[in-house]
């Protein structure tokens, strides 16, 4: 790289996080700042570490002409800086569901495997696991139709997906699903289908979902490294993959780079590279290019803070290319307290009780799937949204049941020492009048009390004349004290990684193969666009593990 293109992508990145953190310093004024000790019992891995990305309208922007640092492919690194050579069939990048499922069934097929992965150890979160026509389902009798789901993925991407891939998931995680269940009874793991799901006109939700216990997928991710460790493959943890070997970006990538702790690594490998370095959740730049909607979240939901993009940016340095439109799995109910991700998630205020903007107006139906309700939420005046409940909300809350992990409210995931946590740290708000509640929040009075009135109405008359929500959710807010909580949508994961065929091989520019070159799970595009379909739940574990093992399973049977 020149060396005034250095400087001129360093003054970049230097303006870059100056609007970010003004933007934040703007959003944070008069919000909360308190740290919290944890009480959700949370479902995600690692060690939590949430990047406190909140920002006003002003710096989401990103100038058109901007040319961001990753543009420029990075230099080769010498072959007098390598200090370690090895040669395997087949190498995995990252340890996520997807590249432990690749690693272990290319083993499984008999090749030699290598699988790297970047953090001290695997990576799981969340516990639904998305399959059709499995033994499980099958004994249940829970037959899914396939149409409908392909219906379904096809709706929320307005029909930009490619519809093969989505068969091809749907004609293979059931007999995919079918091996990891046998393991599971071999490791004397329990499992069963997650048949709480509700429909209402907005959406239904597929009884797809399975779920391992007691730790869900860290259950699940960790059964699967025992069984990837005793088919032998060698597991190179805090070993970032760095660079893909494609000499003058023709022909075959035969290996890559990789960074250990005594110094680079090469890594020869005669049938192929399998990326499943998920997405880009902890990579803001990439946002700028990619998903623009992703900077005006309250925070992110991978603390592990290793999904920098690192895949799909190796993948398009040696020709490969991403998929167009974005699609960042968004979450509503993030709060403004910095800290780990369970101290930031505040349950009660993702169910569909009264939400209100920062102008002290209601916006839109409260019970759509997350997702959507995220969608609304960063649309909103400072992408701020206050739930809004009653004194009845311990009673209120159990007619909400929203769509997957909304769910919790039903759990002692939510109860009223979790309600005294949150408004001990002034999280929740509360008044004994709604002119006081409207002062505390910060809206306007005249116009919350005015909505507050509007809504009492329709919930009088037991239907949501405005935006249409579920009559059994409509609850009056008439009962002193009056309780409200800020949240903002978070970001989950992104979903729109490298385009691949139905082989799982990276695609390039002409929409042609690169030879020894596969993609999984988040770091793979053309599956999920625009938004994530929920209501087929658990379909992002889904797609990796499926994915992932039908490419460990395809790169294996080449010839090398
Ligand atoms: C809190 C939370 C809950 C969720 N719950 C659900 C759910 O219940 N159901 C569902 O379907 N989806 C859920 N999701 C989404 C789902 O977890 C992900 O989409 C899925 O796990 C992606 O798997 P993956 O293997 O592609 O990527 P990841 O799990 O992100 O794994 C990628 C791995 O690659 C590693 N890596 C990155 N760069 C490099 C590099 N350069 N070299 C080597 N390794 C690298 C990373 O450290 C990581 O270990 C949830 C997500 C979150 C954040």
């Amino acid at each position: 790289m020149a060396k005034d293109e250095i400087i001129r992508n360093k003054k970049q990145k230097e303006t870059g996080s100056k609007a970010f953190n003004e933007g934040r310093r703007n959003f944070l004024k008069g919000s909360l700042t308190v740290g919290a000790a944890g009480l959700l019992a949370g479902f995600t891995g690692g060690i939590p570490r949430m990047a406190q990305a909140t920002t006003t309208s002003e710096s989401v922007a990103a100038p058109n002409c901007k040319k961001f640092s990753f543009d420029t492919p990075p230099a080769p690194i010498a072959a007098s800086q390598i200090k370690t050579k090895k040669s395997v069939d087949v190498a995995v990048l990252g340890a996520g569901l997807a590249g432990l499922c690749a690693a272990y069934a290319a083993a499984d097929k008999g090749a030699k495997v290598v699988l790297l992965e970047k953090r001290k150890t695997f990576t799981f979160h969340g516990g639904w696991n998305a399959s059709v026509d499995d033994r499980l389902h099958k004994a249940q009798k829970i037959i899914i139709p396939k149409d409908k789901i392909m219906a379904e993925v096809m709706r929320f991407s307005a029909y930009q997906s490619n519809a093969r891939l989505i068969k091809l998931y749907l004609d293979e995680c059931g007999r995919v699903m079918d091996k990891i269940l046998d393991m599971a009874d071999a490791a004397d793991i329990k499992y069963y289908v997650d048949t709480d799901n509700k429909s209402y006109w907005p959406y239904t939700e597929f009884p797809t979902a399975i779920q391992f216990l007691p730790g869900w997928n860290f259950t699940l991710c960790g059964m699967l490294e025992k069984y990837v460790k005793a088919k032998g493959v060698e597991i190179l943890y805090e070993t970032p993959a760095v660079q893909l070997i494609r000499k003058n970006n023709k022909g075959k990538v035969t290996g890559l780079v990789a960074k250990g702790s005594d110094g680079y690594i090469q890594v020869n490998t005669a049938k192929g590279v399998i990326l499943c370095t998920g997405g880009y959740v902890n990579n803001r730049e990439m946002f700028e290019k990619y998903s623009p909607r992703c900077l005006k979240i309250a925070g992110d939901g991978y603390p592990e803070g290793s999904n920098t993009g690192d895949g799909i940016l190796m993948g398009m340095w040696v020709g490969g290319i991403k998929q167009e439109t974005d699609c960042p799995m968004l979450w509503d109910g993030f709060t403004a307290i910095p800290g780990g991700f369970r101290n930031r998630v505040v349950n009660l205020a993702r169910q569909p009780f009264l939400y209100v903007n920062l102008l002290g107006e209601r916006y839109a139906n409260e019970d759509a799937p997350f997702g959507y309700t995220a969608n609304q939420d960063i649309a909103q005046p400072g992408a701020w949204k206050w739930t809004v409940w009653d004194a009845n909300w311990d009673k209120d809350k159990d007619k909400m049941h929203g769509t997957v992990c909304e769910k919790m409210v039903k759990t002692p995931l939510w109860n009223n020492k979790a309600y005294d946590h949150f408004k001990g740290k002034g999280v929740i708000v509360e008044a004994d009048t709604l002119e006081a509640l409207a002062d505390k929040m910060q809206v306007p009075r005249a116009a919350f009390v005015a909505t507050v009135k509007r809504y009492n109405e329709l919930v009088q008359k037991g239907v949501d004349e405005d935006f249409g929500k579920d009559p059994a959710k409509l609850t009056a807010i008439v009962k002193p004290p009056f309780g409200a909580c800020k949240t903002g949508a978070g970001l989950l994961v992104t979903m729109d990684g490298l385009r691949i065929n139905t082989d799982l091989q990276v695609l390039d520019a002409e929409s042609k193969p690169i030879d020894g070159l596969y993609a999984a799970g988040n770091a793979s595009g053309d599956f999920f666009c625009n938004d994530y379909p929920i209501t087929t739940t658990g379909i992002s574990h889904g797609r990796a593990y499926t994915f992932g093992w039908l490419a460990g399973e395809k790169v294996a049977a080449l010839k090398g």
